[in-house]
């Protein structure tokens, strides 16, 4: 039976291990390099992770405490390791997932992505010493006839040497269902354990390769491509029938409404400064006051409007004040002259993105 999922995807049998503590919003995602030796044309990387770039969730990693840390503040209890092709810098690779598994435990699941073209046993082998617990093969199943692809399939052959968990990662691409389901049976002959599916989506690099093969948008507000959902649960239902491996039909739906909301929550707890507010999505939510003169401004406050200095912070790096949303509120109706009060929405990742904007009063 294919079954829905409480997370707005499908799936047959049980999830992977690694998708069960992905949907939770419980996997640091790790991403060892832009590199790959693929150059698909629904690849989904922006410019700025096309290069040979490191980061752990949306912090660029410098240093190996960065990846610590990333994984303290979202109370990780595992890793996707992804790219890129991970394996394009295999000492990177496995340096990482040794650390994550030294200082986090061997309960600690660690998940990788591939796409099989370095997989040999002597680099699976050193994954497999660094305790990796699942690898993922997403062969270039649309490009059958290339050299490339015929490496790939015969090095998935190598994984089944190690006592880990196997699967298949493919997108759902309308059009190709031959195609994704001799994967499946490929993956099921040699005594894999899953194939996870994922509904194609146009992202700004990949938007017009993906249009000028002929897929549009399912509407003007969603990034799923038409017939790639319709696509998948087919193929779920063939493979439920004919062969004996779990899948799950991982949607657009389930990656923005689920997965990042619980990842956010998870760090919101730990990032954010008493004046914050937690939301139900997991972003922060505070006032700030801007002006040209910080120091004047904060002296201001704290002297004439008698403001508690503990309810404010000085960021001096975003030029501005931060507080509560309720004392914004108040001093916006107070103070009159240049200063601007706002209340703002932030994810509470490194990068602090920006969601909300509310100008006062
Ligand atoms: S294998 Fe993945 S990272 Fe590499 S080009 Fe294809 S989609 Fe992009």
């Amino acid at each position: 039976m294919v079954w829905e999922t409480p997370y707005f995807s499908y799936a047959v049998r049980e999830l992977p291990k690694g998708c069960q503590l992905c949907v939770r919003g419980e996997k640091l995602v790790l991403f060892t390099t832009g590199k790959c030796p693929r150059d698909c044309f629904y690849c989904p990387l922006s410019e700025t992770r096309r290069g040979d770039v490191v980061y752990a969730n949306e912090r660029p990693v410098k240093s190996l405490d960065d990846i610590i840390e990333e994984a303290l503040l979202m109370e990780a209890r595992g890793a996707g390791v992804t790219g890129g092709d991970p394996l394009a810098r295999l000492d990177r690779t496995v340096e990482y997932i040794r650390l994550l598994k030294e200082a986090f435990g061997e309960s600690f699941h660690v998940h990788l992505y591939t796409t099989g073209a370095l997989a040999t046993k002597k680099n699976l082998e050193k994954l497999y010493d660094a305790g990796l617990d699942e690898i993922r093969f997403h062969p270039d199943l649309f490009n059958p006839n290339s050299r490339l692809f015929k490496v790939e399939i015969e090095n998935i052959r190598n994984a089944f040497d190690f006592d880990w968990d196997v699967g298949g990662e493919i997108p759902s691409i309308p059009g190709q269902f031959e195609r994704m389901r001799r994967y499946a049976d490929f993956l099921d002959n040699l005594g894999a354990k899953f194939l996870n599916v994922n509904e194609l989506e146009f992202s700004e690099t990949n938007l017009r390769a993906i249009l000028d093969r002929g897929y549009r948008p399912i509407s003007d507000e969603s990034a799923a491509i038409k017939g790639s959902l319709e696509l998948g649960l087919r193929l779920l239902e063939w493979g439920e029938e004919n062969t004996s491996l779990s899948y799950h039909l991982c949607t657009a739906k389930l990656k923005d409404a689920v997965q990042l909301k619980n990842r956010l929550r998870r760090m919101a707890r730990n990032v954010a400064k008493p004046y914050m507010e937690i939301t139900e999505d997991g972003t922060l939510r505070f006032g700030i006051a801007e002006y040209d003169d910080l120091d004047e401004l904060y002296t201001l406050l704290v002297e004439e409007a008698e403001v508690p200095a503990e309810w404010l912070y000085l960021n001096r790096e975003k030029g501005r004040i931060e507080m509560p949303e309720e004392v914004a509120v108040e001093l916006a109706e107070a103070i009159e002259g240049d200063v601007r009060f706002f209340i703002v929405e932030e994810y509470p990742t490194f990068d602090r993105l920006e969601v909300e904007r509310i100008p006062l009063p």
